[in-house]
């Protein structure tokens, strides 16, 4: 097969897009008004796909800390934390993080993405066997396969399919890295943590939690599932990103493994790509001082996510399982999900647009996201337009 044909599909897809005279994989942010509304195609939209669940992007603490860095050490680190990428921020950023999860190490990588991919291939290699929620995310898969262990994926959710495949591992189990989200970032679920951690510790596996949904988002503090089902000394490494509740990027994770340290020596993707910059680091500190600060952003998020979640759900439109920061819309078809989300834009709201393999078991979903920023006059005019979309059987037969 030559290289460019295997794009025939990818072209073949995009055709059918252009058939239907809908673009949303270029979508542009013309003008960005606020945490909640940009300018799209010359209109004011309302955004609700953005992953911005506190609505820190435009707090003018992380906007000057960003400023006073970009001024006092230049616009970027132009080299690896492992060389001359390391400043006095990236450093102080994993003490507090560290602290913030009552936890002895910590690493700050440059996305999420690479921190799942560096922590789990360095943890894990040929031999070894990683036990994976079937609905993870598409970094946690990539760490697996470069981590060249047997890689099980369990059913999602299925805590009894889990023991099932650790026991027939006999004592390989007890070497064994399982790894779940706190909340799924496709159907917005929350894993059932306290019986996954009784069913590692029974085997005496290890455990890690991707938190990027649920940091800023569950727990007293705000440090997401493992706080809020009361395991957190339990999980033997959480990972996160900086690009949702934090509004910014980059990635970390945190340990009581003192091992955790020795990670950075056998992480590709910590050694070979540039750190994050110094506005970053500094925007990220502020954003994490701030959801230190309190639970006011945490409550107002989630008033919106059950608003919204209890008025789609009276409309009639199926959701995922439980309302949270993700509120994810099943839809019967791709060409069905594509037309309403373009309808949706034509009102003036932006919405994520899920078609497979981006969504669980082939499934298609248009995936709201909220935000603390949001008022509760935007999730009504949010409802609205779902409202005045055409009725389909995506709404249950009682309506
Ligand atoms: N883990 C999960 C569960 C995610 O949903 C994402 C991003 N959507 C990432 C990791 C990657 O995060 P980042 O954007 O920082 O690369």
């Amino acid at each position: 097969m030559g290289l460019f044909e295997k794009l025939e599909s990818v072209a073949a897809a995009r055709k059918g897009l252009e058939e239907l005279g809908i673009d949303p994989f270029h979508v542009v942010n013309e003008e960005i008004l606020s945490p909640t509304e940009a300018r799209i195609n010359g209109r004011k939209v309302l955004l609700a796909g953005t992953n911005n669940y506190l609505g820190l992007t435009f707090h003018p603490e992380c906007i000057e800390t960003a400023c006073q860095a970009l001024r006092s050490e230049g616009t970027g680190t132009t080299g690896s934390r492992m060389a001359n990428g390391t400043y006095a921020g990236h450093n102080a950023l994993e003490r507090e993080l560290a602290a913030f999860f009552g936890c002895s190490e910590a690493i700050v990588f440059s996305t999420g993405f690479v921190a799942n991919l560096g922590v789990i291939s360095a943890l894990t290699g040929p031999g070894d066997v990683i036990l994976i929620d079937g609905d993870c995310h598409a970094s946690i898969y990539d760490g697996c396969r470069m981590s060249g262990a047997d890689i099980l994926r369990f059913r999602h959710n299925n805590p009894a399919d889990l023991d099932k495949r650790l026991r027939r591992l006999g004592d390989r189990a007890q070497n064994a890295l399982i790894i779940v989200e706190g909340i799924y970032s496709m159907l917005g679920d929350q894993a059932p943590l306290a019986e996954i951690v009784r069913i590692k510790e029974q085997y005496g596996a290890l455990l890690m939690v991707d938190e990027a949904h649920s940091l800023g988002v569950l727990g007293q503090r705000g440090r997401g599932l493992a706080e809020a089902e009361g395991c957190l000394d339990k999980v033997d490494f959480i990972v996160g990103t900086f690009s949702k509740s934090l509004g910014t990027i980059g990635g970390f994770c945190v340990s009581n493994h003192p091992e955790l340290d020795l990670v950075r020596y056998a992480s590709r993707s910590y050694i070979f790509t540039a750190s994050p910059s110094p506005a970053t680091i500094a925007s990220v500190r502020s954003a994490l001082a701030l959801l230190e600060a309190g639970t006011h952003l945490r409550d107002k998020l989630w008033d919106n996510a059950r608003r919204l979640y209890s008025g789609l759900k009276q409309q009639g439109f199926e959701l995922g399982p439980q309302p949270g920061p993700v509120v994810a819309v099943y839809t019967e078809s791709s060409e069905q999900t594509l037309r309403c989300w373009a309808a949706l834009l034509e009102q003036g709201i932006y919405v994520n647009l899920v078609l497979p393999p981006a969504a669980p078991d082939g499934k298609t979903l248009l995936r709201c996201s909220v935000s603390a920023a949001h008022t509760s006059e935007q999730i009504d005019r949010l409802l609205q337009a779902f409202s005045a979309l055409p009725q389909t059987t995506t709404r249950t037969a009682s309506l």
